[in-house]
């Protein structure tokens, strides 16, 4: 891993999301990353969190927990929300329309970044170049609304990259493939500078 002031975790630390030593070695790695902050929300994967929240979050010591909430850290504005649209039975997941605005009406104005389980719809959101568009409208909609500084997501691992707009700077974070192997050992964790 690179250095860095703060680390930023976009969901899915777990695999299956039952097993509470999951949460302890991924608190553990997290401790050991050479960063003075770190900030996690959770994903799909990490249905510990929705099933027995208290003691999930509880186990996390070594970051900044985020669902549907904000923090604010060395003067920069973090909200992160580990909901995504709904598909087969897994944590977190919202019907796709209109109660997606549940979660997003929530995303303050003047945030420095934005960190969502899931893409917006459009942007970094393929599984392959020419596979349909995965991320979600309401989300895509709030971004272009509430600009925030970075949009920092995961989930749709074959979108793992960056793209940047006038007003914000997208980062599928993704670091596994469609296969769940490693994309590029330490080339896909990004260092972004504010
Ligand atoms: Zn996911």
């Amino acid at each position: 891993m690179p250095e860095g002031d703060i680390l930023v975790h976009a969901g899915d630390f777990m695999n299956a999301g039952y097993d509470l030593r999951e949460v302890i070695s991924f608190n553990r790695w997290l401790g050991e990353q050479p960063f003075a902050h770190r900030i996690v929300c959770g994903g799909n994967h990490d249905r510990l969190f929705e099933n027995a929240p208290g003691h999930a979050r509880s186990l996390l010591s070594n970051g900044i927990y985020l669902e549907d909430s904000g923090a604010t850290i060395a003067g920069l504005s973090f909200w992160g929300s580990p909901f995504t649209p709904e598909f087969l039975h897994w944590a977190f997941m919202y019907p796709r329309g209109e109660k997606a605005n549940l979660h997003w009406d929530q995303i303050p104005d003047s945030l420095d970044v934005l960190v969502t389980h899931g893409p917006p719809y459009g942007i970094l959101d393929q599984t392959t170049s020419d596979g349909p568009h995965l991320g979600c409208e309401e989300l895509l909609n709030a971004v272009r609304r509430k600009r925030p500084r970075i949009h920092v997501f995961g989930h749709i691992h074959g979108g793992a990259g960056i793209h940047s707009e006038e007003n914000t700077i997208f980062v599928n974070a993704a670091y596994l493939n469609e296969s769940y192997k490693p994309l590029a050992p330490a080339g896909q964790i990004r260092v972004i500078d504010l």
